[in-house]
Formats: C-alpha cells, sequence, structure tokens
C-alpha cells in the first residue's frame, strides 16, 4: 500500500518537473512520518524511500533507534525547544524549522565535532500570520549572514508552510516571492526550497521547490 503511493507521489513529482521545466529529479520527496510507526517507515524504505521528516524529537529518536539498521537520512521538521536542541543537532542530518539565531546557535554549539555541519533551512512565515512559526521575510538577509559564521551548521536555505489555497496562481504566489526574495541574497550555497505538501504540489514545483515534505498522502491520515 505505501508502496503504492509512494510511486503515484513520485510520478506525481516527475510529472511536474518535466511540466515546470525542472532538471528531472531536481526534487526530493521528504517522507513525513510523524505518528507513523517505525513498521511503517520500515515499508516505505522497502519502496525506496531514504528521506524522513519527524516533528516531534523523543517519537524520532525512539524509531532511530528501533531503525537503526538502515540508511535514513533523517529531517526535522516540527518547532524546536531550547531544551531539546542538543537532541535535534545530534541525530538529524537536517533541520528545516530553524526560525532564530539563538537556536541557530545552540544548534551549532551542541553538533558533535565528531559529525559532519547539520544542514539546517530558515522557516520563513510567508503568508504573515501571527500564529504560525517562522521568521519574517524581511529578517532573511540578516538571520542568513549570521548563521554563516555558525561553523558546524550549513544554511541551505528555506522552508514554509504557506496558508492552504486552492487555487494554483493564488498557492504559487508566496513560494515565487520566497523564491525571489533567497535569489536577490545572491548566495549560491542556498540551493534548498523546502516548500509542497499535497494540495500544493505542482505550484511549489513549479516555483523552485526542491523538497517537498508529504506525509498523509504516503502514510494514511494521523489519527
Ligand atoms: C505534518 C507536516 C507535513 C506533512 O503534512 P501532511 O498533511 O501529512 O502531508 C509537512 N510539513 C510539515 C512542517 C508538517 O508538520
Amino acid at each position: 500500500m505505501i508502496k503504492n503511493h509512494i510511486n503515484a507521489i513520485q510520478s506525481q513529482i516527475r510529472r511536474a518537473e518535466w511540466v515546470y521545466s525542472r532538471l528531472p529529479r531536481a526534487v526530493l520527496l521528504l517522507a513525513v512520518s510523524k505518528t507513523k510507526s517505525a513498521q511503517a517507515i520500515a515499508e516505505a524504505y522497502q519502496a525506496g524511500q531514504r528521506h524522513f521528516g519527524e516533528n516531534y524529537c523523543q517519537e524520532a529518536l525512539a524509531k532511530q533507534i528501533e531503525l537503526g539498521a538502515y540508511d535514513i537520512t533523517w529531517h526535522f521538521i516540527g518547532p524546536i525547544q531550547s531544551n531539546k536542541t542538543k537532541l535535534i543537532a545530534n541525530h538529524f542530518s537536517w533541520v528545516h524549522s530553524v526560525d532564530s539565531f539563538k537556536i541557530a546557535q545552540r544548534l551549532n554549539d551542541q553538533r558533535a565535532s565528531s559529525l559532519p555541519p547539520l544542514n539546517i533551512c530558515l522557516q520563513v512565515n510567508i503568508s504573515g500570520e501571527d500564529t504560525k512559526s517562522g521568521i519574517g521575510l524581511a529578517e532573511l538577509a540578516e538571520l542568513s549572514q549570521s548563521i554563516a559564521a555558525l561553523p558546524n551548521l550549513i544554511l541551505r536555505g528555506v522552508m514554509a508552510v504557506p496558508e492552504p489555497e486552492l487555487d494554483f496562481e493564488k498557492q504559487s504566489q508566496p513560494f515565487r516571492k520566497l523564491h525571489k526574495a533567497v535569489a536577490e541574497l545572491n548566495n549560491p550555497k542556498l540551493d534548498t526550497f523546502s516548500f509542497g505538501m499535497s494540495a500544493d504540489l505542482d505550484a511549489a514545483i513549479a516555483e523552485g521547490s526542491t523538497i517537498v515534505r508529504i506525509g498523509t498522502a504516503l502514510f494514511g491520515a494521523r489519527s
């Protein structure tokens, strides 16, 4: 079952890459496995899936222990509490949800020197609601500069979760705006755009997404 879902989403991604003139395989499928069992992850792995995203630190660590023999790249995509930064810094390859210098600094200071630098994205609040986490677009330039000085982090790009919209053009606008803001920073290291979920996958890929984050469409609804 999960295998069929992965194949279907991969086909949709490949098709969108072609339709919107992206390079083949420019877009990575991140399987969001929060609340799902290690067994579900193992099933996705058997179908070829290697990148998994988790939102809750303790839950993710329990699954990582169970799946220790698997060659999985783990991405942290949830809100980051200060008291969890040490675990997050050392048990993930990617953190998509960095939204302050303080959190970036803690991740940098706590990342073990035996590990390669941690890949991070800044979470940007592109819809501009007060309720959502993420930095404002106006903070992007300064924050990316200060993070560049942290040796144990590599700032790879941005992550966004815009307000749900049904219309393709309305879905595209915030992605386009964010893509433009990053391009204006003129930093070739910023090669990652973590945006696009099930409902806005095509618009995201049209606007330059390099990582799409899909949960429900792969694993089924969360209880
Ligand atoms: C849960 C989650 C997803 C996946 O959402 P689905 O609706 O299950 O596809 C993607 N990104 C983030 C940040 C999430 O928290």
